[in-house]
């Protein structure tokens, strides 16, 4: 298939004909995506208008921003103030820490360098060898390889990391145990899943009788998973599928996978909004430590101020309540003037929404 017919305006409506044909009638249907690109495409194409009144897709911890926990935040800040020139994406410079974003702290007098890649922070160091830089490495296993692959180079001694790598099937496993969710299919995530494969997510089906589906990110996609997730609620069987062949293969990406293994172990680590996740966040192996910006600058914060009076994120965070449920959604909060977390990254789930109000509606059948 080409990417045109992903889009393809006909096949969504048989598809969309098919959901509504094998949805149970009564029962409200829980379908749980973990991936911002998802809730992307489900808001701008109004693919939850499409499907029947009981079938519900909520947005679980997809965005890698907006679960950073404030007291990371805080100490990227603390390290910026100290003397160090903070290297980040766009994005995380916006993220609310305790009291501050970083780009606030700019304002304050913090060194703030906005950078595309873990790259573009090596080549900055290299350059001034006699400053000191610190890369606040945020995101899930998708961008953890780039930051292996530049800490097993041995980057110029000047430049640190402050590690902010998550990973998301123990998010999930979390997610089933949230009660009041009632979680009864899972959309696992496509870029993830190109570098992890298939493997990590059969505890879904094996050990919680949860259908699991890797999706793609067109509408298609999307879809397909949907119907694939509700046939599988029909049949009573719960297996693990993968709608997204094109991409992801049963082992994922090997050599994506030995790098993060090499520079990286796996410790618990708190979440914004959800806690303290075991086994869910990595943190260099002692044999790199002395590119661990925690050793090498002495700053630890623990705790944080996670959510602001009045944000719900928390709520956003677990698919609990939909970005409009919070009354501070684009009203006090917008994406020009960020509340919470979950209106600062592109893939954050207010933002999204924020972005697809008008469009919140079938635009493509
Ligand atoms: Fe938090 Fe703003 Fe979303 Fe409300 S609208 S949950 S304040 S990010």
């Amino acid at each position: 298939m080409l990417l045109k017919d992903f889009r393809d305006p006909w096949l969504a409506k048989r598809i969309v004909e098919k959901i509504h044909e094998i949805s149970p009638k009564k029962d409200v249907v829980k379908i749980c995506h973990v991936c911002g690109t998802h809730e992307w495409t489900i808001s701008h194409y109004g693919i939850r208008s499409l499907l029947p009144s009981n079938v519900d897709v909520i947005a679980g911890p997809g965005c890698p921003v907006c679960i950073v926990p404030a007291s990371e935040v805080d100490e990227a800040i603390e390290l910026a103030l100290k003397g160090a020139t903070l290297i980040c994406f766009g994005d995380a410079a916006r993220v609310p820490g305790s009291q501050l974003s970083l780009i606030e702290a700019k304002a304050k007098g913090a060194d703030i360098q906005i950078v595309y890649s873990v790259m573009d922070a090596v080549k900055v160091a290299e350059k001034e060898p006699n400053r000191e830089f610190v890369f606040f490495a945020i995101g899930f296993e998708t961008t953890a390889p780039l930051t292996a692959y530049e800490v097993l180079k041995k980057p110029p001694r000047n430049l640190s990391f402050l590690i902010s790598h998550r990973l998301i099937p123990p998010a999930m496993e979390l997610m089933l145990g949230i009660g009041d969710l009632q979680i009864d299919a899972f959309i696992a995530p496509g870029h993830v899943s190109t570098i992890i494969g298939l493997e990590p997510y059969e505890v879904f089906p094996k050990v919680y009788r949860m259908p699991t589906i890797v999706a793609g990110f067109e509408p298609i996609d999307v879809l397909l998973a949907i119907y694939m997730a509700l046939k599988q609620i029909k049949n009573r069987i719960a297996i693990l599928e993968n709608e997204y062949k094109r991409a992801v293969k049963w082992d994922g990406n090997v050599k994506a996978k030995e790098l993060i293994k090499k520079a990286f172990k796996v410790v618990s680590g708190n979440w914004r909004g959800l806690g303290r996740i075991p086994d869910s966040t990595l943190a260099l192996r002692e044999e790199y430590l002395e590119y661990d910006a925690h050793e090498k600058h002495g700053v630890r914060i623990e705790r944080g101020m996670d959510i602001p009076p009045g944000c719900q994120c928390h709520l956003v965070i677990i698919g609990k309540i939909k970005p409009i449920e919070c009354p501070l959604f684009m009203k006090a909060c917008t994406p020009q003037k960020p509340v919470g977390s979950c209106m600062v990254g592109i893939e954050g789930t207010c933002r999204i929404w924020a972005s697809a109000r008008q469009e919140l509606k079938p635009k493509f059948i």
